[in-house]
């Protein structure tokens, strides 16, 4: 494949901090335009929205869609319509249903659309996945807790419907338990705390399962001070594996067995290249439909207020 021509549309947090420096640490792939209505120009063409770029840009092959997810859909039918292949930053949409059009669009056109979950990226996810593959796993708790303000300061779109709240984070949980566990889950209990101010949860507590009962609890929380907790603890027939800072270390029992540094963004880009290198599309929905079903399921709880200033 000659060179992979990619443009990024909503110059936000992620697209800064993750999407550039990924880009440019892929090789065959190229950032040659942003489109953002009001982000700061980084040295590539710089237009005012995706609709700008298509009529005015250079010529691209692929759009990195990091917007809000509430308005990702309707750019990626506009994008695939012009025969750009599609990176969905998680999640894929503001809804389950929304994404089934685009694939097929996607097949109609030939073009690749991947849902990009990111944390499944991380460094100790697939080795997590190949231990607990030898393992009876007996149950599972999730603890996935950080603070909004340090993580999404004036985010306001994070607490609006569509937005999922906490389940921002909280999909990347749920991203990574749907890969180390093949068999199918499904939520059985969620109590959903929001705050009298806004629409969509700042913390949550679920029961989930698999088909044979296995018990799986998560805690989300967006109010935790002090230390954050990414973590995820398997009880084994064997004895717990925990795999904690968002996927990037393993510890089974007391061993340490991954440590590694953050990889996920350039592994993401490098899996990107190659479906479209080989006209496939990788289109997962099953984090996104738990989170679909935790809301369906819920139990809503009004809490105080929620201000951006303490
Ligand atoms: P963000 O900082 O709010 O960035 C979104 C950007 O999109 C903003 O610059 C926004 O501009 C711009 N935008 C809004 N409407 C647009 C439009 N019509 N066309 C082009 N650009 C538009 O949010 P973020 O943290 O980067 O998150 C974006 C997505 O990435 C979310 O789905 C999030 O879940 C995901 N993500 C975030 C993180 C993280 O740590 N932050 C990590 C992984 C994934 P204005 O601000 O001017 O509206």
């Amino acid at each position: 494949m000659s060179e992979f021509r990619i443009a990024i549309v909503g110059f936000g947090k992620i697209a800064r901090t993750q999407h550039v420096p990924a880009i440019a640490a892929t090789q065959g792939a190229t950032l040659v335009a942003i489109a953002d209505p009001n982000a700061a120009p980084v040295g590539v063409p710089h237009f005012a929205g995706l609709k700008e770029l298509l009529r005015d840009g250079p010529e691209f092959d692929a759009v990195a869609l990091c917007t809000p997810p509430q308005i990702r859909s309707a750019q990626a039918t506009i994008a695939l319509a012009a025969g750009k292949h599609v990176l969905l930053e998680k999640p894929p949409g503001k809804s389950v249903s929304e994404i089934a059009p685009l694939r097929a669009a996607a097949e109609g056109a030939g073009r690749t659309l991947f849902t990009a979950w990111h944390s499944r990226f991380a460094s100790a996810v697939e080795p997590a996945r190949q231990l607990l593959a030898g393992r009876k796993i007996e149950a599972v708790s999730i603890t996935w807790k950080e603070d909004v303000r340090v993580w999404h300061p004036g985010q306001a779109w994070i607490f609006e419907p569509g937005g999922l709240g906490v389940f921002d984070p909280g999909i990347n949980a749920l991203s990574i338990l749907t890969r180390v566990l093949p068999q199918a889950l499904f939520v059985t209990r969620a109590e959903l705390a929001v705050p009298v101010n806004r629409a969509a949860p700042i913390a949550a507590d679920l029961d989930l399962a698999d088909g044979a009962g296995l018990p799986i609890k998560a805690v989300f929380d967006f109010r935790q001070t002090g230390p954050q907790s990414w973590d995820i603890q398997f009880e084994t027939d064997k004895g717990p594996v925990t795999l904690s800072s968002g996927g990037a270390r393993l510890i089974d029992g007391d061993r340490v067995l991954v440590d590694a540094k953050d990889q996920e963004y350039p592994l993401l880009y490098r899996r990107f290249v190659d479906l479209a290198s080989r006209g496939r599309s990788d289109v997962d929905l099953a984090p996104f439909q738990l989170v679909a079903d935790a809301f369906l399921l819920g139990r809503w709880h009004t809490v105080e207020a929620f201000e951006d200033q303490p």
